[in-house]
């Protein structure tokens, strides 16, 4: 494989989550070239109503689930932490490993989990897609980009990273960053309905939310089917624009922001 325009890196609670609301994004990057790494923090072992599935039956059956559909959307590799679904606390040790992650794949583009605990007034937003978003974020700040924060990290040959361009946080809801997904959001169907565990008896149905909800997001900035972000794009581990060597960099033109 030729050397990739950029490397982007998803952090998700769950196997499926991305699939709601980032998959046709995902997809986009891969098809530009992008190398994407999507790093799934718990096991998914919990994600059922049927009690003689849950546990370690279930993770099994999610993680090929999730190999099936990282297929379809041009992820080239998948690394899991192994956190017991739905026991996500914030801790340091969950800091520790999602700051692993990010030394080891190095990304230009790093997507993570919204950590707000409700979404518009409307949810709640699930507890480990709080802890993990919130680790995430962290991440960025100190444990993925400072050499003194988990110095442990440095015996296993994991520098500091500090080439962020892009930070990415993905929904729930509506946030500000519009990204075009009417060439993917085939993509996006077909990877959410091989997490067949978790659509149900009526993937149909779960679909049509999909799709009429991507419409939605894309009304406004005039695109058929859309997703959104919020991006943050500078702090203190971001790359300095003014030292980029990174030539073979190239990073597509970011979404457009309606409001702006
Ligand atoms: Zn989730």
């Amino acid at each position: 494989m030729s050397e990739p325009k950029f490397r982007a890196l998803v952090v998700s609670a769950h196997p499926d989550d991305i699939e709601f609301g980032a998959a046709g994004t995902v997809a986009k990057w891969a098809d530009e070239g992008a190398e994407v790494t999507l790093c799934i923090v718990t096991d998914g072992s919990t994600g059922t109503q049927d009690k003689d599935l849950m546990g370690e039956q279930l993770a099994a059956l999610r993680q090929d689930e999730t190999s099936e559909a990282a297929a379809v959307l041009g992820i080239a590799e998948l690394v899991w932490l192994g956190h017991r679904d739905g026991y996500t606390e914030y801790s340091l040790d969950l800091r520790r490993d999602i700051a692993r992650a990010f030394r080891r794949y190095r990304p230009h583009r790093f997507m993570v989990m919204d950590p707000s605990s409700t979404v518009e007034d409307r949810f709640v937003n699930h507890p480990d897609h709080r802890a993990v978003g919130q680790a995430s974020l962290d991440t960025v700040l100190t444990a993925g980009t400072t050499p003194g924060h988990f110095p442990e990290l440095l015996d296993e040959g994991l520098e500091p990273w500090r080439g962020l361009r892009e930070l990415w946080i993905m929904g729930p809801g509506s946030k500000p960053v519009v990204s075009d997904i009417s060439k993917t959001i085939e993509r996006k169907i077909e990877a959410l309905m091989c997490h067949r565990t978790q659509v149900g008896d009526d993937p149909g149905r779960v679909a049509g939310f999909v799709r009429e909800f991507s419409a939605e997001q894309g009304k406004e900035a005039g695109f058929d089917y859309a997703e959104s972000f919020q991006m943050i794009t500078q702090g203190p581990g971001f790359h300095d624009e003014a030292e980029l060597e990174d030539d073979y960099l190239d990073l597509s033109k970011p979404p457009p922001d309606p409001r702006a």
